[in-house]
């Protein structure tokens, strides 16, 4: 067996023996590839990247019995070795920088490089949150000047600057629902879905304690404005719909939809995730929604991903407005900025349901959304809806002869184009169509959301892909779907060329080892 660069290599089973065909190389590295150990498996207690005194011998701890008595088990590396070892990981990882991440509902977009020199320009990157109010009048304007652009972009009547991703604007949203019928003197139990929602969206509503009950879609991927207006009643709080909906179909009826949850007296709860399709061009508050969060990374880009920063701006019609939660950027009859808080809620913003986040909000992305903005203009964000549009109707029509397109019947999609297994042969699926698209060097599309579709594949190109980048994509999602369709098993053991084979995803997710000591099965190789 060899041993890899460190002289550790782990104990692999079986079947994993042949991703390193015996006398490949002399280290199981293949050319610039190479295979990295775990970070404990090339430690050692005694390393550290920084020079530390040694503690003072019979020095009582001012922990006391609160002091550590054995080693916490961190790894010990110098500082090149942690270098090297993270950029070496780096190097088996994709990114958006790479390459096209065609990741339906995630938009992973090309982020600007001006909007990263902006938001590290020093009077952006430094402030702090505590700072007095005088000295950061210029980041409270870029608050003020962002939130104008949600506001004029949605035609809404204000906007919450503070939730700090999609998820969280969604709560938002739904606190503020129930702030305005507790408002009210009303209670009411029930939050109505559509059955292609994101899985937040349910989420969100259990979690601000309401029952989601779920309204089925119509064979043309929409919501069945029908069913919804016999579910309708005076125990429903709010529709959480997503508009264009999770199935990349624009949601036609959603001027009625809105007066027929409003004749009930709820409110309407759009999920902006896909604002990029639209914007510039269709204005939610004039569809009548009361509350919509809008993804900062994804319609305005900046990098996400990974655990990266998002940020959920919700903004909200008049009804809604006044219980939007603290704090509030407010400009003073002197014209300065100032902070609407906790000690002036109640003159200022009596109604406010609260707070959601320490501070303002994620300050680096409103710099970098609002660079992004400026920078494209009125003019330039329309086209960014149009040609995301665009983009993804080329996906479309050009798979929809090798992979079922269900709902390309009904016309053009906007930004996502939605495939199922329908044509795949019995015995293969939308996984190993995924994993073959790994061996082609592409990073898979979204694979099985939405639910409503069996096996689906949800495909989002954005705007930022040329038409070279996704003729290369189309043409190796022919090939691979093509095999599929052919009943081609070695599509069963794809990746064949990646780093690592298939991995017990589930597993890793669930069952993740973190901990150096359950890190047992690893041996050394001399
Ligand atoms: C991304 C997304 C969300 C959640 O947004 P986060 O910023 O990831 O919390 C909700 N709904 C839809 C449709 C999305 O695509």
């Amino acid at each position: 067996m060899n041993a890899n660069s460190s002289g550790w290599r782990p104990a692999m089973p079986a079947d994993e023996e042949t991703v390193y065909p015996a006398g490949s190389t002399h280290t199981g590295n293949r050319a610039l590839m190479v295979e990295e150990p775990l970070i404990f498996e090339i430690s050692n207690s005694l390393n550290c990247g920084v020079d530390l005194p040694e503690p003072e011998p019979g020095r009582p701890s001012r922990l006391g019995n609160l002091a550590r008595d054995r080693q916490l088990g961190l790894p010990g590396l110098s500082q090149p070795e942690a270098v090297r070892h993270y950029t070496r990981l780096s190097r088996q990882n994709y990114a958006i920088d790479c390459g096209i991440f065609p990741l339906g509902s995630c938009t992973m977009k090309h982020n600007p490089r001006l909007n990263e020199q902006v938001a590290r320009l020093k009077g952006f990157a430094d402030v702090h949150p505590l700072q007095p109010e005088g000295s950061v009048q210029g980041a409270l304007a870029v608050i003020d000047e962002l939130a104008h652009w949600l506001v004029t972009l949605t035609g809404m009547h204000s906007v919450a600057m503070s939730p700090k991703a999609g998820a969280h604007g969604e709560l938002c949203g739904i606190l503020c629902i129930r702030a305005a019928l507790e408002a009210r003197g009303e209670m009411r139990e029930v939050v109505l879905v559509p059955e292609s929602a994101h899985g937040t969206n349910p989420a969100t509503a259990a979690f601000a304690g309401y029952r989601v009950e779920t309204i089925p879609a119509t064979a043309d991927g929409r919501i069945d404005l029908g069913a919804l207006r016999q579910r309708l009643g005076t125990d429903v709080a709010a529709l959480m719909i997503t508009n264009p909906n999770t199935c990349g179909l624009f949601e036609r009826d959603m001027v009625a939809i809105s007066e027929a949850v409003h004749a009930v007296g709820g409110y309407v709860y759009c999920d902006g995730a896909n604002f990029n399709a639209i914007v510039g061009r269709v204005r939610p508050g004039d569809l009548g929604v009361d509350a919509m969060h809008i993804n900062l990374h994804k319609t305005f880009s900046t990098p996400h991903g990974g655990g990266g920063p998002g940020s959920g701006p919700v903004v909200l019609s008049e009804a809604l407005a006044p219980f939007a939660p603290l704090p509030i950027v407010r400009r003073t009859a002197e014209g300065t900025l100032t902070l609407i808080e906790e000690e002036t809620a109640e003159a200022d913003a009596p109604e406010s349901f609260g707070r959601m986040t320490a501070f303002h909000g994620q300050m680096g992305m409103f710099t970098r959304a609002l660079s992004y903005m400026l920078s494209h203009g009125a003019d330039g964000l329309r086209q960014v809806s149009g040609d995301a549009v665009l983009n993804a109707n080329y996906v479309l029509r050009s798979l929809e002869d090798v992979l079922d397109a269900p709902y390309a019947h009904a016309g053009p999609c906007m930004h996502e184009a939605l495939f199922s297994d329908a044509k795949v042969a019995e015995g293969i699926s939308t996984l190993d169509i995924a994993k073959g698209l790994i061996d082609e060097g592409f990073h898979p599309m979204t694979m099985y959301f939405p639910l409503v579709v069996h096996g689906a594949m949800l495909v989002e190109p954005t705007e930022t892909e040329s038409k070279a980048t996704l003729d290369q994509f189309i043409a190796a999602m022919r090939s691979v779907a093509g095999r599929a369709n052919d009943g081609d098993t070695s599509l069963l053991q794809a990746p064949l060329h990646a780093p690592r084979r298939r991995l017990d995803e589930t597993g890793a997710a669930r069952k993740p080892v973190l901990v150096w000591s359950e890190v047992s099965q690893f041996e050394r190789v001399e």
